[in-house]
């Protein structure tokens, strides 16, 4: 599918063996590929340049070690670059609140459902006592797909079929969870194909009225530079905790990951890597940023 980078570089920088320091003219021709695996793998044109051009000063002037060919060099200065551009180190979701909400946004067909599914089953396999609330109120399909997982994993599922209020559902599901003992609310909500005004009012309110100690903004991975726009968009309007992305088991090397940090500077928190409950990982920037290269 894709060249190795590592492979790449060693190719490109033959010419540097014995040297023993990066120079610039073997800088910038490596700079170019390593540009060009950041563009094949999604990540955006303009991020792409600036991790280059920091990268191409970071190299200048390293000594190479014996032991470590110039290809590899570049390659782990890359992967440090990547690593600080998606933040570092992982970042856990508070569960501050008794119970707490954790408030699940994104475009229709994006992954939210299914991911609220795997994040229930993920907080269960901690101990924690979940309940799922079934908001997505214009898609009967939604309502019956979330108490299908919720039985799945094992988990209650907290629907008002008939009701269209979504904040009405909502609360009554917290309540409920007071009630039954509950700890984590997690409130699965409606999406469209694209971004519109009454989507977004509704989950506006469910933020304000809510307080949840979370919201995260669902994504898929596949998406591309529309992934970026959508997540700027709904970060304007609710001011989102985290990112999840998903579809990440699918033909894309994840690039979305650092234009959407770069863009948003909020942190993904998940990766979601196919259709079954078990397939939820947390985010690791260097993980990533090693698939990004290859
Ligand atoms: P929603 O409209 O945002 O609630 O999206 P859904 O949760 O219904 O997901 C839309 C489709 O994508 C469904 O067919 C899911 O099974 C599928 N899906 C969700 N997450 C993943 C994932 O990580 N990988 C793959 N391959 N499919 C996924």
């Amino acid at each position: 599918m894709f060249d190795n980078l590592s492979f790449k570089l060693d190719r490109a920088f033959k010419t540097l063996k014995g040297t023993g320091k990066i120079t610039e003219i073997n800088v910038a021709t490596t700079v170019k590929e390593i540009r060009r695996a950041l563009i094949d793998a999604d990540v955006n044109y303009k991020v792409a340049k600036e991790v280059t051009d920091t990268i191409k000063t970071e190299a200048l002037g390293r000594d190479v070690l014996i032991s470590v060919s110039p290809g590899q060099l570049l390659v782990k200065i890359t992967q440090e670059e990547l690593t600080k551009l998606m933040g570092g180190t992982k970042e856990d979701i508070s569960l501050k609140g008794d119970p707490n909400v954790i408030l699940i946004s994104g475009l229709q067909g994006s992954g939210k459902t299914t991911f609220s599914g795997k994040l229930a089953y993920h907080l269960k396999k901690q101990g924690r006592q979940v309940l799922l609330a079934a908001c997505d109120i214009y898609r009967p399909a939604a309502i019956e797909q979330l108490k299908t997982l919720g039985e799945q994993i094992g988990v209650e599922v907290y629907a008002e079929p008939d009701n269209k209020n979504a904040l009405e559902i909502a609360s009554r599901a917290v309540e409920y969870a007071k009630k039954n003992g509950k700890k984590t609310v997690i409130v699965d909500t409606a999406g469209r194909l694209a971004v519109d005004e009454q989507m977004m009012n509704e989950i506006s309110e469910l933020k304000e009225n809510l307080n949840p100690s979370e919201t995260l903004f669902v994504v898929d991975s596949m998406t591309g530079q529309d992934a970026v726009n959508t997540a700027k968009t709904f970060d304007e309007r609710l001011n989102f905790n985290g990112v999840v992305l998903t579809k990440l088991d699918g033909d894309t090397r994840g690039g979305a990951a650092i234009s959407i940090r770069h863009v948003v500077d909020k942190p993904i928190k998940f990766i979601s890597t196919g259709e079954k409950m078990e397939n939820l990982d947390v985010f690791y920037p260097d993980r990533m940023a090693q698939r990004i290269l290859g």
